[in-house]
């Protein structure tokens, strides 16, 4: 587990970007974190790391958006809605997530965990003691990203420290 701090939502997207920097084909990622935390936001800096040039958007009412970025193909889901994360599971998931040009970044994705592979990131993300503060956990599960562990503390380290 790894911690960092941004201050602002810029630094939460440079935070997001740097992530991507270590993504692979197949990549899972689940963002948890209450509404406004900046889910959303670190997808977008995400997103911008995989070459992303399209605006991102929240997928809240449409469960399900696609990016071709130059690196990578992003699939951005969000399953706040619980018939949401039904049509997730009915839509194929593991088929997204197995896109082996594709990796997948999921907001509230720690409620679809039990009906997933044990095989992805899980980044936490709270709200800090001042306005614009956030505070993340990076919880890297299982072989693929244990792999990762230390690049991914590294790509993190630009926000480590206070938190
Ligand atoms: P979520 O997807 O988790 O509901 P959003 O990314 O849509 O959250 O919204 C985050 C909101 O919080 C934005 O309005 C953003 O400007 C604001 N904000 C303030 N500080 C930060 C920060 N450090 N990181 C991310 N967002 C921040
Ligand atoms: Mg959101």
């Amino acid at each position: 587990m790894t911690h960092a701090r941004t201050t602002g939502v810029d630094q939460t997207r440079a935070l997001g970007a740097a992530v991507a920097t270590l993504a692979h084909p197949g990549d899972l990622l689940l963002l948890a974190g209450d509404l406004g935390a900046g889910k959303t936001a670190f997808t977008q800096g995400f997103a911008r790391g995989l070459g992303v040039t399209e605006r991102v958007v929240s997928p809240t009412f449409t469960l399900a958006r696609q990016y071709e970025g130059t690196k990578l193909t992003l699939h951005h889901l969000d399953v706040y809605r619980l018939d949401h994360l039904q049509e997730a599971i009915d839509l194929g998931l593991s088929e997204l997530i197995d896109d082996d040009s594709g990796v997948t970044l999921i907001e509230w994705g720690d409620v679809v965990i039990p009906t997933l592979p044990a095989d992805f990131v899980e980044i936490r993300i709270a709200y800090g003691y001042e306005d614009d503060e956030r505070l993340f956990s990076v919880h890297p599960v299982g072989n693929r990203w244990s792999a990762r562990r230390h690049a991914l503390d590294e790509v993190l380290s630009p926000w480590q420290g206070a938190a």
